[in-house]
């Protein structure tokens, strides 16, 4: 009790009598005091603000200590201003020893820090290994678009080639096949007229045979090249086997197809006649599309259609008759 009493005892001689009470040293001092203690209460304030703030703060606590002893730093001012008109200088004491305290504890770990912080990478460190790495990203962003650009040629490479007959550059077998089945569909829903054309080189044997297979092949290219040019930009020509064809004309009744067929037999005959190729007719066989027809059936008429043609002795045109 008497412990207490003794520190909370005001009565020892206040420090205005050592200042005679003089006013210009009274405002020096207690303006001085108040103004560092206003000052010493806001920065712990700020301090903690900061410390809350940034979780990615390093040495966070250092700050939070920087905090304590500013406060108390605080105190010891205050109770100056008071202890100039009272005498409480056990309080103020006591202030002033854990003051003491805690700023010599965050002395001791201040240093015990300081290789740390002075460790952490600086500024200019952080902003050239950005730059190293905008760099790296920059040429890893070029050599994905590299490779983007490669990806898209070689799929489109890879496309035509899984749609295109090697040697002639027309449609293969399984891409003519899937547009005829495509614009069997389109033609039954739009009831729209379909024909198609099924093409055989005559008595193409004997040319591999007499010429060579190279030559075979060239006058292949040349049958390819020759049905093209005659033949309508939106209509569809691909080699279903060796030298037989198939061309979809959509939108075409069996009537223009046999005239467009006769168009492409004299073509042939002609073009084979002019050039150094050895001459190769072609026979025609022409179906119309029904109703009922699915690819397999059109296919076949137009099929029986060539080798009637065939059997009339080659280099002719056969439709289907009409019923
Ligand atoms: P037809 O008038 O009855 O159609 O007689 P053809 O000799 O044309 O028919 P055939 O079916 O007897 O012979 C077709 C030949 O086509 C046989 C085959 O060696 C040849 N052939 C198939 N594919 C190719 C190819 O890609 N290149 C070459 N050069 N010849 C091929
Ligand atoms: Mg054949
Ligand atoms: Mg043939």
């Amino acid at each position: 009790m008497g412990l207490v009493n003794d520190f909370l005892n005001g009565d020892f001689m206040p420090h205005g009598h050592c200042l005679l009470w003089r006013t210009d040293l009274l405002i020096l001092h207690v303006g001085g005091d108040i103004l560092t203690f206003v000052a010493y209460m806001l920065i712990p304030i700020a301090l903690i603000r900061l410390v809350r703030a940034r979780d990615d703060l390093h040495f966070g606590w250092i700050f939070l200590m920087f905090a304590g002893f500013i406060f108390f730093c605080g105190a010891t001012h205050l109770l100056g201003v008071i202890n100039v008109w009272h005498g409480y200088y056990y309080i103020h004491g006591v202030v002033k020893s854990l003051t003491g305290l805690i700023s010599i504890t965050t002395a001791v770990l201040l240093w015990y820090m300081l290789p740390y912080a002075i460790n952490l990478p600086s500024k200019r460190q952080l902003q050239s290994k950005i730059i190293q790495l905008t760099e790296v990203e920059k040429q890893l962003a070029e050599s994905n678009l590299r490779l983007e650009v490669e990806v898209s040629k070689r799929t489109a490479q890879l496309e035509k080639m899984a749609t295109t007959d090697e040697l002639t550059g027309l449609f293969n077998r399984r891409e003519i096949l899937r547009l005829l089945a495509l614009e069997i569909s389109r033609s039954t829903r739009q009831q729209s007229t379909l024909s198609i054309m099924m093409l055989d080189l005559d008595d193409f044997k004997a040319i591999n045979d007499n010429y060579g297979h190279l030559t075979g092949d060239q006058t292949l290219k040349h049958a390819a090249e020759c049905f093209s040019r005659i033949v309508r930009k939106t209509d569809f020509i691909g080699r279903i086997g060796g030298e037989e064809f198939l061309i979809v004309l959509p939108d075409t009744p069996a009537t223009s197809a046999v005239a467009l067929a006769e168009r492409i037999r004299e073509a042939k005959q002609c073009a084979t006649e002019q050039s150094t190729i050895p001459a190769c007719t072609v026979s025609i066989g022409v179906a119309q599309c029904v109703a009922t027809d699915d690819q397999q059936s059109l296919i076949q008429r137009a099929d029986e259609c060539l080798y009637q043609a065939k059997a009339a002795g080659r280099n002719c045109v056969r439709q289907v008759a009409q019923q």
